[in-house]
């Protein structure tokens, strides 16, 4: 369990946010608009709030490992 570094509340998750970059296909089938092969290609903009007070506590999966795992004083 970590602790959050602005409103020290004990937490167990984090809310998680990113702009995630995907390629694919783009097909129309019987007037339907369909996407096929989607693949992620790159993460950017990641953030990691605390679920209490919604501040962004880590901005990697390293460091919010940190806080949940070691916790912040
Ligand atoms: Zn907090």
């Amino acid at each position: 369990m970590g602790k959050c570094p602005f409103c020290g509340s004990l937490i167990v998750e984090l809310e998680y946010s990113a702009t995630e970059f995907v390629r694919g296909g783009f097909t129309v089938r019987d007037g339907v608009g369909e996407y096929y092969g989607i693949e992620s290609v790159d993460v950017d903009d990641q953030e990691y709030r605390c679920p209490v007070c919604g501040s962004i506590v880590a901005r990697c999966e390293s460091d919010a490992r940190k806080v949940l795992l070691e916790g912040c004083s």
